[in-house]
Parts: structure tokens; sequence; C-alpha cells
């Protein structure tokens, strides 16, 4: 497995890998890998493509006060991982690569940024659109594989695609949730153990709001109070959202309609977690 650390040195070898013949998958990363990480590296081989993973803490989608300095990492365990499963190169640039001095160009992607976990944090999705966009640029993948974890995120991204003519497919790995429903992520590794009994709250909520939906609840205010109710009685809890949106467009809904987002953020502790799912009625 290739370790590159430069984005000459990582567009060399893309170009190489494609006189080849071979196609190439990207899988965007931050480090500290769970196994939700290794199944969009293990799908992407699957899928036959030489699988580059970037492993970047991406500092322009950070907010002054978060968790930039104390995010997760385990280089060596990573590295480690990403071989045994079989990727073909870890692309990890420091930041000075890839926004050196002077550095100017954003991309925003309007409307679908300000909302649910943009209200929160304001400027992230910003970050995560020009990362994404300057990892398409050197890595050129064929296609390119995120995870529903990060629900937002993703129709961000295939809004990008779409409007910006990227012609990327982006394929969408289903949320990899511990035993207990907690959705795998590297900043679980704050919690202590007690507020680690916490963090099943969200799925619950989820789920809680699903069955009402099957049993044919509609109204979106409704379901929304019993939402934020299940998670007032965690006490360890401290809701950021919890919302339902139109997965086209993130609107809001006054009745259910068409494809749907339940999405909420809680944080318990210093861990700000987020989970979601996606229905249809
Ligand atoms: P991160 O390192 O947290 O930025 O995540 C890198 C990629 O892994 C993103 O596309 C995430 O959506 C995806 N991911 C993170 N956690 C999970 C999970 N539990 N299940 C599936 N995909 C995930």
């Amino acid at each position: 497995m290739e370790i590159l650390k430069t984005i000459r040195d990582t567009k060399s070898c893309i170009s190489e890998l494609k006189k080849q013949g071979q196609t190439i998958g990207l899988v965007p990363t931050m480090g500290y890998f769970h196994d939700g990480h290794l199944e969009l590296m293990r799908r992407s081989l699957e899928k036959g493509h030489a699988t580059i993973v970037s492993l970047f803490v991406n500092p322009a989608q950070f907010g002054p006060a978060e968790d930039f300095d104390s995010y997760p990492k385990n280089l060596q365990r990573d590295l480690d991982l990403a071989k045994e499963i079989g990727v073909k190169a870890v692309f990890m640039p420091t930041i000075n690569d890839m926004y050196p001095k002077g550095y100017k160009t954003y991309v925003e992607v309007e409307g679908l940024s300000n909302v649910l976990c943009g209200e929160h944090r304001p400027g992230h999705f910003r970050g995560v659109a020009t990362v994404v966009l300057k990892l398409f640029n050197i890595v050129k993948p064929d296609e390119a594989f995120f995870g529903q974890k990060d629900g937002q995120q993703v129709i961000i991204i295939k809004k990008m695609v779409q409007d910006l003519d990227l012609d990327i497919p982006i394929e969408v790995i289903p949320t990899v949730r511990e035993e207990d429903g907690v959705a795998m992520s590297s900043r679980n590794a704050y919690l202590s153990p007690v507020e680690r009994q916490a963090a099943p709250i969200l799925y619950q909520t989820l789920k809680l709001l699903e069955e009402m939906i099957l049993e044919g609840e509609r109204n979106v205010s409704l379901l929304l109070e019993a939402g934020k109710n299940n998670i007032l009685k965690e006490p360890l809890a401290d809701l950021q959202y919890i919302d339902i949106r139109s997965t086209d467009d993130l609107s809001p809904l006054e009745e259910l309609r068409g494809e749907f987002m339940i999405a909420t953020a809680v944080k318990v502790g210093p861990a700000r977690l987020i989970d979601n799912i996606v229905l249809r009625v």
C-alpha cells in the first residue's frame, strides 16, 4: 500500500493507475477508522476499483470552538487496517499542501448548508464541499463512497456534483451501527462509560418516530414533539435539533410525503453525536 503525502505524488500515482487501465474509487475520511469507514473501503474494492483512502482532518470544516485539535487519531492502526483490507493508497496531505498561504477559494452549496447541522456549525459544509471538491480534482475518481451516517453531507455532495457537472457517481453506504444501535463514529471515543450508555437515545428516538409513521402518523410537528420528549427523558442528552426534511432539497415538511430524512444531533458530554434515518411514504 502506498502512502501519499503530497498532492503531486498523488496525482502521479493516479495517472499511473489510470494508464494501467484501473478505475479509481475514492473514500474520503478523517481517520480513526471504525467499521463504518472499513465498509466504504470494502464496497469500493468489491466494485473492482483501485481504492484510494484520503485521511485528512480538514480544518476548514471545524468551527473555532470545535474539536479540531482534539480529533482522535491513531495513524498506525489506520494504515494497518487499510492495508489489510486491500486499499491501494492512503492520501494524507498536510494542511499546508491543501491550503497553502493565500488560499482563497471555497465552495458554497446554498440553502442546503445552513439548515440542520449547518445551523449549529456555521461554515461546516462550506469546508466539507471545498475539501471534497479538492479531493475529487486531485484523485479524479471514477466513483466516490460516502456514509449515510452523515446524511446531510451526502445530499450536499450530490448537489455539488450535479451543479458543477462533476460526473462522479456517489455511492452511499448504510450507517454501520454498534449492537445497541449507536451509529459508529470516531467521536464516540470522547464518551465516558456512563455517557456511552446514554448514546443509544438517538437511534431509539429515530426508531420510535419510524414506528409512529408505520402506524400511520403523518403530522410532522406531532412527530417532532414526540421525538423531543423522548430525548428529554435521557438526562445526559442535550438536544441540538431533531427535524424531518425532504431528501430532495432538505426543505421542511408539514405532512409527510415522498422520501424524507429524520435527523438529529445531540450533545452527550463532550461529544456531538448525529444520526438519521431515511424513510418514504
Ligand atoms: P469521517 O472520517 O467521520 O469524516 O467519515 C468518513 C466517511 O465515513 C464519511 O463518508 C462518513 O459518512 C462515513 N461514515 C462515518 N461513520 C459511518 C458509519 N457509522 N456508517 C457508515 N459510514 C460512516
